[in-house]
C-alpha cells in the first residue's frame, strides 16, 4: 500500500516538492523537473534522463556531477509531455547540447522526440538514447522493440560520466548506444504495487508465485510459475541473462542486483550470494557491482538483474565518480562547478508568448473554433465513464480520463488565445499543445500534435476554403501517422481517422459543401470506429491482452468519431455566442 498522500492526484507533484527541498543542495526544480543546482563552469552536454515517477531513486535521484544534468519528471508510470522535456533541456543545457535517454516506452518515445524536434529548431544539438534493456518484453530478434528497466541505470550512468569528461555530443551518444546494445535485465515480481488511493493493487500475483519477466509498470511477463529458493531464483536469473550474452561482451561486467520497491536489502544480500557465486563461475569479473534499490516500481516486491558487458572504456565510466542526491562513487575533484543555477542571469531565457498577426475573419473564425471546442469538451465529459470502460477491456482503462483532461486543457488554451487576439491557426495550435501537455497516456500526445498540425495549416489570414480544411486533416492524420506509427487494422484511433480522412477527401473533390462533406466523413469514422470491435489490437497498451480485446471497439477511434461529430454540430447549429468561461 501507498498509505502517506493527501490528494492522490498530486502525489507525485508533492514528492518532487519534498525531494527537492530535502536536497537543495544539489538539485533544484523547473518546470517539468528538476536540474544541478549549479550550471557547469565550461559547456557540456546535457544528459537528461527521465520517465514517469514512481520509479525512485530513477530518475530524479540520479541528478547530480558525474550522472545526469537533469531529470523530466512526469506523473505516476506516465511519460512527461514534450513541454516538460523541452523545459527541463532549456533549463539544463549549457551550450553542448542535449542527450535525452529513457527507457522505450510509446509515450516518452513521442513526447522526448517532439521536445528534440523544438530544441533542434533552436539550433540545440539534440540526440535520444532509448534503453531497451528487458529480456522479457521482446524476442531476441526484436531488441528494438524491448522495454527499459533497471538497465536505465547503467546507460544513464556511462553516459553521464561521459560528458562530465568533457566528452563530445558524439561520443556521448555512441556511449550510450554502446551501453544499451550490451546491457541485458531480466525481472521478476511477487507482489503488486498500488497507486497513492488505489483501493488494490495494479495487478495481484498468487500466493507463493512470482511472474517472471513482468514490467515495471504491471505489463505482463513470461510466465507465473511457483515462488522457488533464494538459491533457485538466483540460478534462474543468471542463466537467463548469460544466455542474451550480447556480441562483443567480455569477462569483465557491470552487475545490478536491484529491488523494485518493497523487496529487503536482507532478501538481495541473500540472493547475492547465489547470483555472485553463479557469475563468477561462469568466468565473469564483477565490475563495482551495485546491490540496492536503483529503479523501483512504487511499493512492488520483486527483483531485477541486469549485467552490462564492459570493454575499457565503458568500465572507466562504469566506475567513474559520480555525486547525485541517491548515489554517490568515489570523490569528485574538488574543483568547484560553475554559478548557481537559480543565478537570474544565468536562466534560461523566459520563454515568450507571441500573438502572431492576424486578420479579423481568422479572429471570428477563431471564435468558431473555440465554440467547436466546447461542444467536443461537452460531448467527452458525457462519455467519459463509457471510454474509460472500454480501455479497462484490455487496455489501463484511462482513456476517458485523459480525453477529458486534454479537452478540458485545450478548451481553456483556446479561449485565453481567443481572447489575447489570436487568429485561429494560432488558436488551434495552442489548444493542441495544452491537450498533449495536460492529458497523458498516448492518446493525448496524437491529439495534442494533431490538434496543433491542423491549426498549422488554417492559419491565420482566412476561413479555411473546404480545400484548405481538407489538407487541415491531412496534416492531422499524418502527424498521427508519423508519431504513433500504426498501421491501419492495428485497432486506434487510426482505423476510424483514415476513412474519416479518405470521405472526406472524396466528398470535397465532388464539390461537396465543407460541413456536408464533414458529415458524411464523421458517418464513416463513427461506422469505422464499431468495426474495429472485430480486431485484434497491434499497438499500445492493449496488445498485450489483444484476445480479451476481440468484441469491444477500440476506445481511440471511438472518441476520435465523437469529436468529429460534436465538432461538425456546432458549424451547422445556429450561430454560436463569442463569451466563453473557461473549464473548471
Ligand atoms: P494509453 O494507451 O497510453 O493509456 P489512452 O488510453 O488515452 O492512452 O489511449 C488509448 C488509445 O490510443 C487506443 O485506444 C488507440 O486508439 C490509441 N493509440 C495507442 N497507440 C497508438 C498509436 N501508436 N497510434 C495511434 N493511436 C494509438
Ligand atoms: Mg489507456
Amino acid at each position: 500500500m501507498t498509505r502517506i498522500f493527501n490528494d492522490p492526484a498530486v502525489f507525485a507533484d508533492e514528492a518532487l516538492q519534498g525531494f527537492c527541498d530535502l536536497h537543495a543542495d544539489l538539485v533544484r526544480q523547473v518546470d517539468g523537473g528538476v536540474v544541478r543546482r549549479r550550471r557547469p563552469a565550461q559547456p557540456k552536454v546535457a544528459v537528461i534522463a527521465g520517465g514517469g515517477s514512481g520509479h525512485y531513486p530513477a530518475f530524479a535521484g540520479l541528478v547530480g556531477r558525474g550522472f545526469a544534468d537533469g531529470a523530466v519528471v512526469g506523473n505516476i508510470f506516465t511519460s512527461p509531455s514534450a513541454q516538460q522535456a523541452y523545459s527541463v533541456a532549456r533549463a539544463a543545457t549549457s551550450g553542448a547540447g542535449v542527450v535525452f535517454t529513457y527507457g522505450n516506452y510509446a509515450g516518452d518515445v513521442m513526447n522526448f522526440g517532439l521536445a528534440s524536434e523544438r530544441l533542434a529548431a533552436e539550433g540545440i544539438p539534440v540526440a535520444n538514447v532509448v534503453v531497451t534493456d528487458d529480456i522479457a518484453s521482446a524476442v531476441p530478434s526484436e531488441t528494438d522493440k524491448r522495454r527499459g528497466i533497471a538497465g536505465d541505470f547503467t546507460v544513464f550512468k556511462i553516459m553521464g560520466a561521459a560528458a562530465e569528461a568533457g566528452a563530445p555530443f558524439d561520443d556521448v551518444v555512441r556511449l550510450g548506444r554502446k551501453a544499451n546494445s550490451l546491457t541485458r535485465t531480466i525481472g521478476t515480481a511477487f507482489a503488486g504495487c498500488t497507486f497513492p488511493g488505489a483501493a488494490a493493487p495494479l495487478f495481484a500475483i498468487p500466493d507463493r508465485q512470482m511472474g517472471l519477466g513482468l514490467g515495471i509498470h504491471g505489463e505482463p511477463g513470461l510466465l507465473d510459475t511457483a515462488m522457488p529458493s533464494a538459491v533457485d531464483l538466483g540460478h534462474e536469473l543468471v542463466a537467463r541473462v548469460l544466455a542474451e550474452k550480447p556480441d562483443g561482451g567480455g569477462n569483465r561486467i557491470a552487475v545490478i542486483l536491484n529491488g523494485l520497491g518493497s523487496t529487503k536489502h536482507e532478501e538481495l544480500f541473500v540472493l547475492w550470494r547465489t547470483v555472485a557465486a553463479q557469475l563468477r563461475e561462469a568466468g565473469c569479473t564483477l565490475v563495482l557491482p551495485e546491490v540496492g534499490e536503483l529503479v523501483t516500481s512504487l511499493d512492488m516486491a520483486g527483483v531485477s538483474l541486469t549485467v552490462t558487458w564492459l570493454d575499457e572504456e565503458l568500465e572507466l565510466l562504469w566506475a567513474a565518480p559520480a555525486e547525485t542526491p541517491a548515489y554517490r562513487r568515489g570523490a569528485l575533484s574538488a574543483a568547484v562547478d560553475g554559478t548557481d543555477a537559480d543565478d537570474p542571469a544565468e536562466s534560461a531565457e523566459p520563454l515568450r508568448t507571441v500573438v502572431p498577426d492576424s486578420t479579423t475573419e481568422s479572429r471570428e473564425f477563431a471564435q468558431h473554433c473555440v465554440a467547436a471546442l466546447e461542444t467536443a469538451r461537452l460531448t467527452l465529459h458525457e462519455a467519459e465513464t463509457r471510454l474509460g470502460d472500454m480501455d479497462a477491456v484490455a487496455g489501463d482503462g484511462d482513456h476517458g480520463r485523459g480525453m477529458v483532461r486534454g479537452i478540458d486543457a485545450a478548451f481553456n488554451a483556446a479561449v485565453l488565445a481567443a481572447d489575447n487576439g489570436a487568429g485561429a491557426g494560432t488558436v488551434l495550435a495552442a489548444a493542441g499543445d495544452a491537450w498533449a501537455a495536460k492529458a497523458g497516456g498516448t492518446s493525448g500526445v496524437l491529439w495534442g500534435a494533431g490538434l496543433r498540425a491542423f491549426g498549422e495549416t488554417i492559419g491565420d489570414t482566412s476561413v479555411p476554403s473546404s480545400a484548405v480544411l481538407v489538407t487541415a486533416v491531412q496534416s492531422f492524420t499524418d502527424r498521427i501517422l508519423t508519431l504513433g506509427k500504426a498501421e491501419p487494422g492495428d485497432k486506434t484511433m487510426v482505423d476510424a481517422l483514415l476513412p474519416f480522412h479518405r470521405t472526406l477527401t472524396e466528398a470535397a473533390a465532388r464539390g461537396t459543401g465543407a460541413f456536408s462533406a464533414w458529415e458524411q466523413a464523421c458517418r464513416a469514422a463513427a461506422g469505422a470506429a464499431e468495426a474495429t470491435a472485430a480486431l485484434s489490437p497491434r499497438k499500445g497498451r492493449a496488445r498485450p491482452l489483444a484476445e480479451k480485446s476481440i468484441g469491444t471497439p477500440d476506445p481511440g477511434a471511438t472518441s476520435l468519431a465523437m469529436v468529429s461529430a460534436a465538432v461538425v454540430r456546432r458549424f451547422t447549429a445556429p450561430a454560436p455566442s463569442t463569451a466563453h468561461s473557461t473549464a473548471s
